[in-house]
């Protein structure tokens, strides 16, 4: 049993879901976190939780936004308390060849894939450091590790969340706060239904494991990362990815 408060972002997305509900399991206080415009879903997605037996609190925070995820996290604190686990997972695509893509589309993915990394981290990294315990996993890609033609923007933004990830890893590592980032392969969920159905059947034939992945197979993972135990784990990359991509 953990009492440990935890905050994703995009928490009411696919790979969100699964994170909340596997943290949940575990007995920590779960928020997600959603868009302000989607406050009807997000209010849906918690009362159909709640049928299954999860208890999960809701706050709306655009993360693209710096002064709007400041308000966020402001709210947590006053009606939650502190932020020990903190899951970066809100991300976006706007997939098209750099030759076509428009200057929205790269700062679009850029601001809510990176951006969105430093404005909730910066906003609980202090207290953290202070209490002496945080766990901090940022949720990358594979297209981070490998770049994919048409995503010039979201490889370089999953990239730059391995950079952060090892710089603040060093800045907190004897402060009892772990960094690391984790990176999907293809995993079942509507970003990857967006994908034409003759693209990802061709992705498929090129997984070593012979299928996507669920989406708990990451909240495996990151329920691993962020237990109190894993404290030797700091500045690392874990790849989920099916044997997709392999390295070390
Ligand atoms: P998803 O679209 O189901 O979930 C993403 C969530 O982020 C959505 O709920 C969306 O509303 C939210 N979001 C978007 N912009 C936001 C903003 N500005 N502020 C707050 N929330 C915002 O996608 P998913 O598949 O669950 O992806 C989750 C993360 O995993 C993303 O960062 C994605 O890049 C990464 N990822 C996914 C896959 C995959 O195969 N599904 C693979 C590699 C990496």
């Amino acid at each position: 049993m953990s009492n440990k408060t935890a905050l994703i972002t995009g928490g009411t997305g696919g790979l969100g879901t699964a994170i909340c509900k596997a943290l949940c399991d575990r007995g920590d206080r779960v928020i997600a976190c959603h868009l302000p415009s989607d406050t009807a879903p997000a209010t849906a997605w918690q009362e159909r939780l709640k049928e299954e037996g999860y208890d999960i609190a809701i706050i709306p925070g655009d993360v693209s936004s710096f002064t709007d995820t400041k308000r966020m996290i402001a709210e947590i604190e006053a009606n939650y308390g502190w932020v020990d686990i903190l899951v970066n997972c809100a991300g976006i695509t706007r997939d098209k060849t750099l030759r076509k893509m428009e200057e929205k589309d790269w700062e679009d993915v850029v601001n809510v894939n990176l951006g969105s990394v430093f404005n909730v981290t910066r906003q609980v990294i202090e207290g953290m450091i202070e209490r002496g315990f945080g766990r901090i996993v940022n949720i990358s890609s594979v297209n981070g590790q490998r770049g994919q033609f048409g995503q010039t923007n979201y490889s370089a933004a999953k990239a730059g969340m391995h950079g952060f990830t090892m710089a603040l890893a060093q800045e907190s590592a004897r402060k009892g706060v772990t960094v690391n980032s984790v990176s999907p392969g293809y995993i079942a969920t509507s970003m990857t239904e967006a994908i034409p159905e003759d693209v990802r059947n061709q992705i498929v034939s090129g997984i070593p494991v012979g299928r996507m992945g669920d989406p708990e197979d990451i909240a495996h993972t990151i329920a691993f990362l962020t237990d109190e135990k894993s404290d030797y784990i700091t500045g690392a990359n874990i790849p989920v990815n099916g044997g997709l991509y392999m390295s070390f």
